[in-house]
Order: structure tokens, then C-alpha cells, then sequence
């Protein structure tokens, strides 16, 4: 890649041995289900993630709106964290889509509260008055990047239980979690009925993410899939690089948050006291704030792209900002983008800025 591109782990390319795989993929009309390399990779994801069956889907938006679609009937009720990707960056596809109504709940370090998920099911749907419970969404890594514990999800899947509740897992970055955790990625799958993770992101695929669940879960979204006109011809060329990526960099997310860390320490003690990094990285991104008064951030997004580096600025009306790690960002990036860092707010600090 020409930059040193933190803006998000989406800017990730095939490397050459992924390409390869993509260009010797032995092919078929996945529509008749005739493509061996689709076949492969949803039967290795599911094994994977410790499920029944998988499903390749051309985003990881298509997956959660198909889980939400396969998983509730109209008018139901979904129990869901207020700051999930769902929620925040889906477009209101849920309204649309599946005409599900969101119950959202704040989140503290990612979590709903459980005590609070079990006050909000509904237990009697033949009550005029109330909306049937349909599905419980959880989200790790959560939105602002919290990896959420076996013991918290192991909860959430029994209070949902009790009330034979399915549990949707949006697991995005579900390696990346496990990475931190030191588990597979399996074992924090158990605790959900249905799993949507990307491959696009870290594991470096081009197009792609998948849902698992079991058998039958997943032939229904086969056909829901195919209304939302999801449903791929010769896809294995897609697929080969989901193959590649479980097979051989699913299992190094852990080194993006070594990098993280790396960034992190580095911007809380090398940047002239002005960063406060908001805390230790748990996966591939480092979230922090810069105190200068004549601190501008256009002018320094600008800054950096001038030294060969991409960054993105906080949201309007926000300050928090974020860097991403990934496969192309190693420690020596890492600390090519300090040192570039280091000197523009040494500028700011001597006035030259
Ligand atoms: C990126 C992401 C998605 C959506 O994936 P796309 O492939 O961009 O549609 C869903 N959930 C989470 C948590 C994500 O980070």
C-alpha cells in the first residue's frame, strides 16, 4: 500500500498470496449451488465459529439485516445496545427490512446492563398492548471498541434462554476479540445462536463477511438472501480469499494489537503531555484526545497526508480520535506516524504551528 492508512482496517488489500488463491479458485454458479470454493469457506467458517452451517454474504450490513429478517417476524422487538453498528451505521435498514422495533439500551463499556435486558423482554404476547420479544443483539468488539467478557455473554445468552430468546452475535471483528481474550473465536460464538463477522476488515479480503448457525437457521437466510438479491454467481473467486484469510490471518489480529498498544504508549508519552489516550487498547484501535488550544484538526489531517500518512478526523462536534491497526501497519509504520505526530505538535507546543 502506498500510504500508512490508519483510517479504519477496511483500507486492508489482498496480500499476493491471497490474490493468488482468488485467481486459482475453482469455480461454479454458486445460485445452483455449484461452487466448491463457497462451499469450502461456509463449511470452515462454521467449524470455525463452532456452528452448524455458514453463509457468505456480500457485507457484514446484509448479514446483521439478515439475521434481524431470518431471525423475527414483523412488529416483533429487539433487545439492543443503543451504540451497535446496527443502530448507528445501518441506514434504519431494520425498519425497512425486517419492520422490527429497536428497543435500544445504553451500553457501559459495551455492555447492556443484564439486569435491565431481563426487565425489557416481554413476557406475554397475547397482551394487545405489547410487541413479542424477537431477538436479543449483542455486539463484541463493541462500538467503541470493548471486547465483552465469556462470563457477560455466557449471562446474556441465559436470561435470553429462560424465555427461549434467540441471541444475535454481531462478532464483526470476532478475531480480533479473541485475540484479546486468548480464546478462539469459537468459544465466544457458544454464547449466540446466530454470528455475522467480517472478512473484509482485518483478515484483508477484498469483498465479504459470513453468518453462522445452525442448519436450519441458515437455509432460511439462503432464501432471504436471494430477496434481498444477495445471492452470488461464481462467488468462489470471493471465497478463495475467505479461505486464505481463516486459514492464514485470523490467527495474527493478535500482532494489530500489539501495534495498537504500541501506538498508544507512545502517543501518551512522546507527544509533549498534549495526547490523552482514552484507554489500553482491547483490539486494533487506539482512541484519544489532543489538548492544545490551537490544536485544528483539518490542518493536521492535512499534515500527516503530506508525510504519506491517512488519517480521519473526529466526527463533527466530537474530539475523540481514532487509529486503526492492521495488517499493513507494523511497528516500523507505527512509529514513522509518531514521529511525524511528535513534530507537528511540537510545532503547535513552540508556536510555529
Ligand atoms: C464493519 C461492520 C459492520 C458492517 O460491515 P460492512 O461489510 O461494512 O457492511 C457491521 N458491524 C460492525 C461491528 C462492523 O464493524
Amino acid at each position: 500500500m502506498k500510504h500508512i492508512d490508519l483510517r479504519s482496517d477496511t483500507v486492508t488489500h489482498p496480500p499476493p498470496e491471497m490474490k493468488k488463491a482468488m485467481f486459482e479458485a475453482e469455480l461454479g454458479d454458486d445460485v445452483f449451488g455449484d461452487d466448491p470454493t463457497v462451499k469450502e469457506l461456509e463449511a470452515l467458517a462454521a467449524q470455525m465459529l463452532g456452528k452448524e452451517a455458514g453463509l457468505f454474504v456480500p457485507s457484514g450490513c446484509m448479514g446483521n439485516q439478515l439475521a434481524l429478517f431470518t431471525h423475527c417476524t414483523q412488529g416483533q422487538e429487539v433487545i439492543i445496545p443503543d451504540d451497535c453498528h446496527t443502530v448507528v451505521y445501518e441506514a434504519g435498514g431494520a425498519a425497512i427490512i425486517s419492520k422490527v422495533q429497536l428497543r435500544t439500551l445504553q451500553t457501559d463499556e459495551g455492555k447492556m446492563d443484564l439486569n435491565l435486558v431481563k426487565s425489557k423482554i416481554r413476557r406475554d404476547p397475547n397482551d394487545p398492548h405489547f410487541p413479542s420479544t424477537g431477538l436479543i443483539w449483542v455486539q463484541t468488539p463493541s462500538g467503541p471498541g470493548y471486547v465483552l467478557s465469556l462470563e457477560y455473554l455466557q449471562k446474556l445468552k441465559e436470561i435470553a434462554e429462560a424465555d427461549k430468546i434467540p441471541v444475535h452475535m454481531d462478532g464483526a471483528r470476532i478475531f480480533n476479540a479473541a485475540a484479546y481474550l486468548g480464546v478462539e473465536a469459537k468459544d465466544i460464538a457458544q454464547y449466540a445462536d446466530s454470528v455475522m463477522f467480517c472478512l473484509s476488515k482485518g483478515l484483508c479480503c477484498p469483498v465479504g463477511s459470513m453468518i453462522v448457525g445452525t442448519k436450519e437457521f441458515i437455509e432460511k437466510a439462503r432464501r432471504n438472501r436471494k430477496m434481498l438479491g444477495g445471492t452470488m454467481r461464481q462467488v468462489g473467486i470471493l471465497a478463495a480469499a475467505g479461505i486464505y484469510a481463516l486459514k492464514n490471518l485470523a490467527g495474527r489480529v493478535g500482532e494489530d494489537l500489539k501495534t495498537a498498544k504500541l501506538l498508544a504508549k507512545e502517543l501518551s508519552n512522546n507527544m509533549h503531555g498534549l495526547v490523552t489516550v482514552l484507554r489500553e487498547p482491547q483490539i486494533n484501535m487506539v482512541f484519544f484526545k489532543v489538548n492544545h488550544k490551537s490544536f485544528d484538526h483539518d490542518d493536521f489531517v492535512k499534515y500527516m497526508l503530506e508525510k504519506g500518512i491517512k488519517i480521519i478526523a473526529p466526527s463533527k462536534g466530537t474530539d475523540v480520535w481514532r487509529f486503526a491497526t492492521h495488517y499493513y501497519i507494523g511497528e516500523k509504520e507505527a512509529m514513522t506516524v509518531i514521529e511525524h505526530m511528535r513534530e507537528y505538535l511540537g510545532k503547535l507546543v513552540s508556536g510555529e504551528q
